[in-house]
């Protein structure tokens, strides 16, 4: 696990927005339990099974053979419940994530008086609800992304192939592109919407 410092600003920020206490927003983002859990969620999403998925668990999250089957069978239980209308739903839950990270983001790239910064550092804006950390872009490479309601900027690594596709691929950063699913909701939110 990297570690991922938490700012006390931006958890407080958070966790009004999520309507969940200061102190469970800063446990949750240095736990990274929940990253975890997402990770897994994404493999079974994008039909990862058997030997396969857990390999893959282990890869990604680097945890060992026993902790990998443990957090697969939390899922496995997880999905004995409601079928179709809760996979849809989460997609809409996660689309949620992204809207509130661009949110943040287009307060943080608007700068203080007099900003005329060449490069941002702004806030990922993947679907994990847990995921704070920062990546640097471009302050034009920005302004273009925002031009498209459905585009978000990740982190390498943090794409989620279940609700999006990659339409760029730099070496800070990742442009993806929401599914057709949740094209509405993300629009709807636009922060640039005249
Ligand atoms: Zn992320």
């Amino acid at each position: 696990m990297d570690p991922n410092p938490v700012d006390p600003e931006l958890a407080a920020w958070l966790a009004t927005r999520t309507q969940t206490e200061a102190e469970q927003v800063e446990a949750e983002l240095e736990v990274g339990e929940r990253r975890r859990a997402f990770v897994v969620d994404e493999l079974v999403e994008a039909g990862f099974t058997g030997r396969e998925l857990l390999d893959r668990v282990m890869q990604l999250t680097g945890v060992d053979p026993e902790r990998a089957r443990a957090l697969i069978a939390a899922r496995a239980e997880l999905d004995s419940g409601p079928g179709q209308a809760a996979a849809r739903s989460r997609a809409g839950r996660l689309a949620e994530n992204e809207i509130l990270f661009r949110q943040l983001n287009e307060r943080l790239a608007s700068g203080g008086p007099g900003s005329a910064l060449q490069e941002l550092e702004l806030v990922c804006e993947c679907s994990d609800r847990d995921c704070v950390k920062l990546l640097m872009i471009e302050a034009a490479e920005y302004e273009w992304l925002r031009q498209n309601p459905y585009r978000f900027a990740v982190l390498p690594g943090h794409e989620a192939p279940a609700l999006e596709d990659v339409v760029e691929r730099h070496a800070r950063f990742v442009i993806v592109e929401k599914h057709v699913e949740t094209h509405d909701q993300v629009e709807a939110a636009d922060p640039r919407r005249p």
